[in-house]
């Protein structure tokens, strides 16, 4: 491999983190949140791990993301959060044993009308405040009814999502848990059936939301969906590290300008370091005079950031040399920029730094 530029994903910390779901929700079965790569860190690898450390279940976006993993040989129990999108899926979704979340009564009418050969697992949505997907809780008695009666269909339960669980005292929480438990009065008397609510913030902290399956994203990656903790303040461990290596080193003189627009002028003597990573990575653009570390040591982003490639500032660090690495998330000689930490500065959440690693930056299991 020529390019030096990886993403390490770290077994030992996904482990770790999944055990950490386990703390804070015993009585829970884990639904894992793989959708979108595994937040970017690569779905394949990342459930094999889960599966081996024993998850209960798995929940993906939609069905192109689910048969990426059955295609893997991975037979537990997947859930299709959105889904399905048309009633061409379901054929699919039956012959694979997938589960769906239906959240409309178009998805309702595509089941009662195609009854497929093996049942296909329903959890129904319920919108408790949200206001995103979900059945009114005054739908719910007529869709269950249907449900309850459809050939080809096993009713798993409810399920709902929490808009402000990432500040966990918001009163809006308490709505939402209230109307799930309101909603689920609704759910017929037949044994098994199960209800899940939340996710990450809820699971770390709305201890009455944890229900029969918590469904953690972010936190097995080791993040923190707080804005004032990150995931290591949590008891987590960072997942995935962003490293590249220094390509060139240049030397500019007071007055000399750097890379796309002329984006830094040296006011003194400058050396700058040319990494081999880039907003075509997914390094965010606006990162200008961000983090990053090099021979364990902190420095900067200087000028713009190009699609193959940053600079950094070397001239704090007189002994950096061509080929060495360079840490763009994650931890070296015992410095660390944090996901959460790049992405405060870039305006973002840590959700979009990771999901925008591009698929040409290799995922190496560490
Ligand atoms: N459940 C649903 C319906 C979601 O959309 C998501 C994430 O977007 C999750 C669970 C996982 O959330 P988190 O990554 O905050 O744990």
């Amino acid at each position: 491999m020529s390019r030096p530029t990886q993403a390490l994903i770290s077994i030992g910390a996904l482990q770790h983190n999944l055990a950490a779901v386990r703390a804070h929700a015993p009585q829970s079965r884990v639904m894992a949140v793989v959708k979108a790569d595994a937040y970017g860190h690569g779905a394949p690898m990342v459930v094999r791990t889960l599966a081996q450390a024993g998850v209960d279940g798995l929940a993906v976006a939609c069905l192109e993301e689910a048969l990426i993993l059955r295609q893997q040989q991975i037979f537990l129990p997947i859930f299709i959060l959105d889904g399905p999108f048309a009633p061409a899926d379901l054929p699919e979704i039956s012959r694979w044993r997938l589960g769906v979340v239906l959240h409309n009564r178009r998805q309702l009418q595509w089941l009662l009308d195609a009854p497929q050969d093996f049942p296909v697992d329903v959890f129904v949505k319920v919108d408790t405040g949200m206001h995103r997907l979900g059945f009114a809780p005054l739908e719910l008695p007529a869709v269950l009814a249907h449900l309850v009666h459809a050939p080809g269909v096993r009713l798993r339960g409810l399920l709902s999502h929490l808009a402000r669980a990432d500040t966990p005292e918001d009163w809006y929480n308490t709505h939402q848990m209230d109307g799930f438990r309101e909603a689920a009065a609704h759910l017929p008397q037949t044994p098994g059936l199960e209800l899940s609510l939340a996710s990450s913030a809820g699971i770390l902290r709305l201890p009455q939301s944890h229900y029969q399956w918590v469904r953690p994203g972010l936190m097995l990656y080791g993040m923190s969906p707080f804005a004032a903790e990150d995931g290591l303040a949590l008891g987590l461990r960072p997942v995935l590290q962003l490293r590249s290596e220094l390509i060139a080193i240049r030397d500019l003189r007071p007055g000399e300008w750097l890379g796309y627009g002329a984006g830094f002028r040296a006011d003194v003597p400058t050396r700058v370091g040319v990494v081999a990573v880039g907003y075509g990575d997914g390094y965010p653009r606006l990162g200008t005079g961000t983090p990053v570390l090099v021979g364990g040591r902190r420095t900067r982003l200087l000028g713009r950031v190009s699609m193959d490639m940053l600079f950094v500032d070397l001239t704090p660090l007189p002994g950096a040399q061509l080929g060495d690495e360079v840490v763009l998330m994650g931890e070296q000689g015992g410095e660390r920029v944090t996901v959460e930490e790049l992405a405060a500065l870039c305006g973002t959440i840590p959700y979009e730094l990771t999901c925008r690693l591009q698929g040409r930056v290799p995922r190496v299991p560490v």
